[in-house]
């Protein structure tokens, strides 16, 4: 089989997201070949990654042949090469992981199979999700049983912790003592607002803390990791490719590893990350896993048996992005039937 055309698309989105994301929101691409079939992928990087793929991994793609892993592989290697002086990391390697979740995706369609079973079949039939966003008692009434709070500095340092500490004691209360409970510091704290925090939630057991420290500051990473034990450190979702996490497990910065599939070099990439992850010891646990993109990585056995799902609040109105993507049935997400990763792009949005 071979690659016909490939077509990077911004969606129109009605429900804008917040912050950088609002310019930089996840593109689609679209991967056609000679036997008919299509394939569908998405990535980080907005208009700009949409440019990159169009104006030139485009050109290094159509003509190429895709009949396994390993060429796919291949073919990310070449991208990654072809854009490096302006990639590496960033927008590029958004712009890559879109088209290599859709060489996944028409590689497993054209077998007829799902991407999982081209991960070796399915070895959890159903993945724990977590609920991310401030809603806590509509996803105990959703049956979630573990849930992850932002919580940015805002105003003093005593007023944070204190918000804080509501939120741990309302949290654990609504749902339960067995509950998994975590915190996004969204790289807004300091070392000893963690390390003070840490040590007044200890009653609330917190599983972990996410993106405490800007990522660049691995060393000040390492350093408050072992200091708020038994809270995992955790972080990864601004990384990208081997690379970056390579740097991380040498200064032995994160606990817990959070690469998004999407942004840090798609499947490829994420494969590659979990290989290092397991031989350090190191869970992985991927950035909004209970997207289609990672979720059938989880459901293949790769990585924890946890899948975040960012849920927001009961009622607010969202772009359907992806069509037949799989919901919370009493926290768990299964996977979609069909081949490939199972979804349908909305035309309606494109
Ligand atoms: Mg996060």
């Amino acid at each position: 089989m071979k690659i016909t055309e490939v077509r990077s698309m911004y969606p129109h989105y009605r429900v804008a997201p917040a912050a950088w994301r609002r310019h930089f929101w996840q593109m689609v691409v679209r991967i056609d070949t000679d036997v008919g079939v299509s394939g569908w992928g998405a990535g980080g990087g907005g208009i700009a990654a949409v440019e990159v793929i169009n104006r030139h991994l485009r050109e290094l793609l159509v003509g190429r042949s895709i009949n396994s892993i390993e060429e796919v592989a291949r073919l990310w290697d070449d991208q990654y090469k072809a854009s490096l002086p302006y990639g590496r990391s960033g927008i590029a390697v958004m712009a890559i992981s879109g088209v290599d979740l859709a060489l996944w995706d028409v590689l497993a369609r054209a077998e007829k199979k799902s991407v999982c079973d081209l991960l070796g079949g399915r070895r959890r039939e159903k993945v724990r999700a977590y609920a991310t966003g401030p809603d806590s008692a509509w996803y105990r009434d959703l049956g979630f049983s573990a849930h992850k709070s932002s919580q940015t500095r805002r105003e003093s340092q005593a007023a944070d912790a204190a918000r804080i500490l509501e939120w741990a004691e309302r949290a654990r209360q609504t749902l339960g003592k067995d509950a998994l409970l975590m915190i996004d510091a969204y790289m807004s704290w300091s070392p000893d607002f963690a390390l003070s925090v840490a040590r007044q939630l200890a009653p609330f057991k917190i599983y972990w803390f996410e993106d405490v420290l800007l990522p660049d500051d691995l060393d000040g990473l390492a350093a408050l990791r072992p200091q708020i034990q038994p809270i995992l450190l955790a972080g990864g979702e601004h990384e990208f490719t081997a690379r970056d996490f390579r740097h991380i497990a040498k200064a032995r910065a994160l606990d817990l590893w959070q690469p998004d599939v999407t942004w840090c070099g798609g499947l490829t990439a994420v494969l590659r990350i979990a290989k290092l992850a397991q031989a350090h010891g190191v869970p992985l646990v991927p950035h909004r896993g209970g997207e289609v993109w990672g979720l059938h990585l989880l459901a293949a056995g790769g990585g924890e048996n946890l899948a975040e799902m960012v849920m927001g609040k009961r009622g607010a109105v969202r772009d359907e992005l992806w069509l037949d993507e799989p919901q919370p049935q009493e926290g768990d997400l299964v996977l979609p039937e069909g081949s490939g990763f199972g979804v349908q792009v909305n035309e309606e949005l494109l």
